[in-house]
């Protein structure tokens, strides 16, 4: 039986990423970076079987996006999609996690039921052996299109162009370059800077101004719901963090709202298990 369209980021940050979408009769995940208990106890709360999942699409070789498509392909015999350069990428680092049990892994086909599924090349991580060929996706089913992109130093033009109007996206905000910039004078955090470097650069991650700036070109009165994703906030120390949710979503919404449109912010969380709790299910028509 046929549903609506749903999205439901499961979990998001630089621990692990995951996120279940469905088209009413085709259903996803893309990304697979939470432990597959953890997976399968989020998705039943949304009443949704693993066993009904058609596939499962990894973004790029970063342990937080496929920490656990081995074990899900190996007990519910979903399907994996990756790109080459991801898989091999993966396959060549020492802590593959479970992927090895994945027998087949697939590239990304046009279609998988009645879903489009669109990549767009994005810019991130240390070269080919580190991050594969990271990818972002508009998923299109019927009049629907949800765009999903995290883990990205830059959005490239034609991506942007083609995100314009979608009923809902899944967007990295992940850091808030003014506390990265402090951090990058501050001689205390000199341990992070090579790292910070990196976050800031263009194959880092998306700041928040480079989220609010992409989604002045994305959000049209069509796009009813913004997933602020992957968002640092990954210390023990929260005072080493280099986002929160507050930070990131203040500042969509202000875009949001300069724009005249009343397109929903949604709340995602990380992993940790005392935080850590999927966000709302967003149906789409
Ligand atoms: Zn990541
Ligand atoms: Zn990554």
């Amino acid at each position: 039986m046929d549903g609506p369209v749903e999205l439901c980021v499961l979990a998001s940050g630089s621990s692990a990423n995951a996120t279940y979408i469905s088209s009413g009769k085709t259903r996803i995940l893309v990304d697979c970076g939470l432990p597959a208990r953890e997976i399968v106890r989020r998705l039943a709360e949304i009443s949704v079987d693993p066993k009904s999942l058609d596939g499962i699409l990894i973004s790029h070789a970063h342990t937080d996006h496929f920490r656990s498509a081995g074990t899900m392909f190996a007990k519910y015999n979903i399907p994996v999609h990756t790109m080459a350069e991801t898989e091999d990428a993966i396959l060549g680092k020492p802590s593959c996690g479970s992927f090895w049990r994945v027998r087949d892994c697939r590239r990304f086909p046009e279609r998988i039921g009645d879903m489009d599924i669109e990549t767009f090349d994005v810019p991130h991580g240390g070269g080919p052996l580190d991050s594969g060929r990271p990818v972002g996706f508009i998923l299109k089913s019927g009049r629907s299109r949800i765009g999903h992109v995290t883990d990205a130093g830059e959005l490239p033009a034609p991506f942007v162009r083609a995100l314009r109007g979608v009923d809902a996206i899944v967007i990295e905000a992940n850091y808030h370059q003014p506390v990265v910039h402090k951090k990058l004078r501050d001689p205390s955090f000199a341990d992070y800077w090579h790292y910070l470097k990196w976050v800031d650069g263009p194959t880092g991650h998306l700041s928040n101004g480079q989220c609010v700036e992409a989604l002045a070109e994305i959000v049209t009165q069509d796009t009813k719901a913004v997933f602020p994703a992957h968002i640092s906030e990954n210390h023990y120390n929260t005072r080493r963090d280099n986002n929160d949710f507050t930070t990131a979503s203040s500042a969509i919404a202000l875009q949001v709202a300069g724009m005249g449109l009343r397109t929903k912010i949604c709340r995602t969380y990380r992993r940790e298990k005392t935080e850590g709790q999927r966000s709302e299910l967003v149906r789409l028509d």
